[in-house]
């Protein structure tokens, strides 16, 4: 089988869960002491590792209510997402067909994020997201970069794994540990980068500058994911805006690497 791995936030849509959540939070996150409780109760978790506690937003409201002491003010999470209404443009305008496009073309599609499934899973059906397997930290036991979060696809003959994701830190280190082909889609890439053309991006002698300096972005915002990434800078085997230059670079490269195997 061949897989495309697509991350969900900021790759197949501008992140349903923080937008859906964002008008029952906005006042709470104002108060100082309740962010920065929030942020050190998330930080905790990441260094201890657990992929299940880790974005488990709705166990974190908890621990920090019982820490400060405050009456039920968090909003019940479960019930935002199940009255969930969201507006088009939410799921990128380039995603229904294109994934379309690459079911025919034979690839099996999963959803790869480090959300919960227990929170994404209704978003993604909400949204209308064609796809045959989740791959989420309560499903894989595992977050990405871990390369162990891409396990449960390995219980069937696989051919090809291509992940597709908007975060060095997380998509394209994970891809490169698991051995997986690694696309980095970035959606806001500036207008020099759009005219270079796809497949010569990962040649232009500005990449590892941008690289890192995106890292490091992503290392103060979301914190160091799990202890196991490999030991050089995130590598992509391919740069895109969208999906449809996704659709172009499949087709323009049938190539793959040797059938992937986990370390
Ligand atoms: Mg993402």
């Amino acid at each position: 089988m061949r897989w495309l791995t697509f991350d969900l936030d900021g790759t197949l849509a501008d992140w349903p869960f923080r937008r859906l959540l964002r008008p029952h939070m906005e006042a709470l996150l104002a108060e100082p002491t309740i962010r920065q409780a929030l942020r050190a109760e998330y930080l905790r978790r990441l260094a201890q590792g657990d992929p299940t506690k880790v974005y488990d937003w709705g166990d974190i409201h908890r621990a920090v209510r019982e820490q400060l002491g405050l009456p039920p003010v968090f909003p019940n999470i479960a019930q935002v997402l199940a009255e969930a209404e969201l507006e088009p443009g939410v799921l990128y305008p380039d995603v229904p067909a294109s994934l379309a496009a690459f079911r025919r073309q034979g690839y099996q599609i999963a959803v790869a994020t480090n959300g919960l499934a227990k929170y994404q899973q209704v978003l993604i059906d909400r949204l209308n997201i064609a796809y045959d397997r989740l791959l989420a930290p309560d499903i894989s036991q595992a977050l990405k970069p871990d390369p162990a979060f891409w396990r449960p696809l390995f219980g069937g003959p696989v051919e090809q794994i291509v992940h597709v994701g908007d975060l060095l830190s997380q998509d394209i280190w994970g891809a490169n540990a698991a051995g997986l082909r690694a696309v980095w889609i970035w959606r806001t890439m500036p207008q020099d980068w759009r005219e270079t053309p796809v497949l010569e991006r990962t040649r232009r002698p500005d990449l590892s500058k941008v690289i890192t300096a995106r890292l490091q972005g992503e290392l103060e915002e979301h914190g160091r994911v799990g202890s196991a990434h490999p030991p050089t800078p995130p590598r992509p085997d391919h740069i895109v805006a969208d999906l449809e230059e996704l659709q172009a670079v499949l087709s323009s490269t049938s190539e793959g690497p040797a059938t992937p195997s986990l370390p």
